[in-house]
């Protein structure tokens, strides 16, 4: 799915603003519902289409008036499982979606008005799963859009041990260049040009084997990509991408007119590292790329990162209710959280 296509309700700016637009379980529950039908309820068990039965107790189950089954609305989503209420979850995914990055446990657990700290704990780590999930889908292969490919050495210390690269690590990226009429309020850098998806990635070394291979699994093939003349990068055009290779040289105006915005990513991308996480070990690197991928690809839609957090539809890899409803199907970080 292209989130960057899809026109959505404007995010509240704050969560007691969040809190109004879902004030209780059955705005939430109406919420589900509608995400999973959009044109009303159809039975999974008999196919019946029509109002279904609604318990005030137990707001995410609906029941059939044909067969009497009851169909889960939290089935397939992160939530399943969980005996909290849906309202505690809205309002965490809200706070993962929005919250300035760093929030603990335990501001967590005080925004919700949480009694117990495991329980926020819980939450919070089965939401931020969704974050650092990579996506599989590949970015590129629109119309009138290519795609900028660079890497760059994060994190490490060098104190005491010379010049180099010493602990750093080398980050793979590849992020789509967009188009919008130039000089519109949206166009913000005066050329019509925005960046779209984004893929980053840990690889090995600068080989054509770690870089093309990075690209091969992030970018769909036949995708103009550029890049600067580094050898690893020569071999694209006979792996079936159309290949631009720029010579920087440290040409900044170089730099600025073939390959803007990916030198902005990784700019931005170690801001955050530092900024946030105070710099990040090898170990959990990869986690915060996928977090930083996942809000980066979601920026103008916050909703969506929402939904995607708590499991709700609108995702390609959903399952369909015959693999909810056989049992073969589990969300990934499902299960009884608090
Ligand atoms: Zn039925």
């Amino acid at each position: 799915m292209d989130v960057l296509d899809h026109a959505d309700m404007p995010f509240p700016n704050s969560l007691p603003d969040f809190q109004h637009l879902f004030p209780n379980e059955a705005a939430c529950a109406a919420y589900l519902e509608n995400s999973r039908w959009k044109d009303g309820f159809a039975c999974p068990h008999c196919g019946l289409i029509g109002d279904p039965f609604r318990f005030a107790a137990r707001r995410s189950v609906l029941r059939c008036r044909s067969c009497r089954k009851d169909t889960s609305l939290i089935i397939g989503t992160v939530m399943q499982g969980s005996h909290m209420p849906l309202t505690t979850w809205f309002w965490a995914a809200y706070l993962v979606t929005s919250q300035t990055p760093g929030m603990s446990a335990v501001q967590f657990q005080r925004q919700l008005g949480l009694s117990r700290y495991e329980t926020a704990f819980g939450l919070m780590h089965k939401l931020r799963a969704g974050m650092v999930r990579p996506d599989r889908d590949r970015i590129g292969g629109l119309p009138e859009t290519h795609v900028e490919a660079d890497e760059t050495w994060v994190g490490g210390r060098t104190r005491g041990e010379g010049r180099g690269v010493h602990h750093k690590i080398l980050v793979a990226a590849a992020v789509e260049v967009r188009h919008r009429k130039p000089g519109t309020k949206l166009d913000k850098r005066h050329d019509g040009r925005y960046a779209g998806r984004l893929r980053l990635a840990i690889v090995a070394d600068r080989s054509a084997e770690s870089l093309c291979g990075f690209i091969a699994d992030a970018i769909e093939p036949k995708t103009m990509i550029v890049t600067d003349d580094w050898s690893g990068y020569v071999s694209l055009a006979t792996r079936g991408f159309d290949h631009m290779a720029v010579a920087e040289r440290g040409d900044a105006s170089v730099a600025e007119k073939y390959l803007p915005m990916i030198h902005l990513v990784f700019s931005n991308l170690k801001t955050w590292l530092i900024g946030t996480h105070h710099g990040v070990s090898a170990k959990h690197l990869q986690a915060y790329l996928n977090e930083y991928q996942f809000r980066f690809n979601r920026r103008f839609y916050p909703f969506n990162a929402f939904r995607s957090l708590l499991g709700i539809a609108g995702d390609a890899a959903a399952p369909t209710f015959g693999e909810l409803y056989s049992g073969t199907w589990q969300h990934p970080i499902s299960g009884r959280c608090g």
